[in-house]
């Protein structure tokens, strides 16, 4: 049977970050329960598939009721999940009640990700984050108390009048609590949100190109020195805890999204499901599927998006998996754009693998623009 990783979305918030473009919404309480039982089908639909890894995201789970995850949790206890399985949920400190974290322990939920972005009141407050330091130090305390030994914690640089001093602040304290991984994101400003606004009205001050990436540099070093290894470009990881989750997506392996606003990669088809709460709900109740789209990828965007991913992660691309893929040599078919980009310093070459450098990955827009075939 089938291995793939299953991603689960809630897409409730208790509050819209000012920078965020996620399809999660606020104010949408009211929709938990019946949100919660429309899910619960989908995951029911799932057949024939053995589940390697699941990642319910967000929105922000933690957030739903305790009645809304009683409901999934019927479904998810009945997946056929390998020995190995990893489980991760996504979470928010403010949100978590103890009663919350041990019944997801319970449900067999064996990491968590917790979203804190910066170690300084001033600046959560700035992004429109509901929680303070101090809920964060809480709900990590918490965490690590009921038992839970792999704990990622999300970062942001490259925020309004954020200075490399708070980054570097940010970094050493979070280090200190020894979560086993860390991801760490620049700030991206997406249109359609209020930061979007602001910065179309000069109401908004970032950081200029030069401090992101110091700080983009300190994050690589600062993390090197305390053990963690890098093994993508924003994600990095103790030991052997690296998520297996978000690898299968860099390394285009099948997964099957459930819930609004998700996406499934499966037997060569992408599948996306219906983004409005109550338009999914809907849909499950009535067809019991919510797919709005439906597409097969063709060799060619398969050999691109094999690329694109892949040179997401440090150890890059193998040149064997590309040609078991798609037998053909990689170097036949960019052998010009990676000759280019190892001439000038963006990108090396082994006999196995290619992979970007620290300057490859500045300007791996650039780069990525000339993979495509
Ligand atoms: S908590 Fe996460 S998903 Fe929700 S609005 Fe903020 S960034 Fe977006």
């Amino acid at each position: 049977m089938k291995k793939v990783a299953l991603y689960i979305h809630i897409p409730f918030c208790k509050q819209k970050c000012l920078y965020c473009d996620f399809p999660s919404f606020a104010g949408k309480e009211g929709c938990m329960i019946d949100y919660a039982s429309a899910l619960a089908k989908e995951i029911d639909s799932i057949k024939d598939k053995k589940i390697k890894t699941i990642f319910i995201g967000g929105g922000t789970p933690t957030y739903l009721s305790l009645e809304g995850w009683e409901i999934i949790k019927k479904s998810i206890i009945k997946l056929d999940v390998c020995s190995d399985l990893e489980f991760t949920v996504e979470g928010n400190p403010g949100t978590f009640t103890r009663e919350k974290l041990e019944f997801l322990k319970k449900m067999g939920v064996n990491r968590l990700s917790i979203g804190l972005q910066a170690w300084q009141d001033s600046l959560l407050k700035e992004l429109g984050r509901i929680h303070t330091i101090e809920d964060f130090i809480e709900s990590f305390e918490m965490a690590r108390d009921i038992g839970f030994n792999n704990i990622n914690v999300d970062l942001m640089f490259g925020l309004p009048s954020q200075t490399l001093k708070q980054y570097i602040e940010t970094l050493k304290n979070v280090i200190d609590l020894k979560p086993e991984h860390l991801s760490c994101y620049n700030l991206i400003i997406e249109e359609g949100t209020e930061f979007y606004k602001r910065f179309e009205e000069g109401n908004l001050k970032l950081p200029d190109e030069e401090l992101e990436r110091t700080m983009y540099a300190k994050t690589i070093d600062v993390l090197k020195d305390n053990g963690y290894i890098q093994y993508e470009i924003s994600n990095f990881a103790k030991g052997n805890k690296v998520c297996r989750h978000n690898l299968v997506y860099w390394e285009m392996d099948e997964y099957i999204g459930c819930g609004s606003a998700s996406h499934s990669y499966s037997d060569g088809f992408r599948y996306r499901n219906e983004e409005n709460i109550e338009k999914y709900i809907k849909m499950m109740n009535v067809n019991n599927n919510a797919i709005v789209e439906k597409t097969k990828n063709s060799y060619k965007d398969d050999m691109e998006e094999f690329m694109f991913m892949g040179l997401r992660k440090s150890a890059g691309i193998s040149k064997s998996e590309f040609m078991t893929r798609f037998g053909i040599d990689m170097t036949s078919v960019y052998g010009k754009v990676i000759d280019k980009y190892t001439s000038t310093g963006f990108m090396k070459e082994n006999r196995e693998s290619i992979f970007l450098t620290f300057d490859g990955i500045e300007v791996s827009n650039v780069i990525m623009a000339e993979i495509i075939l």
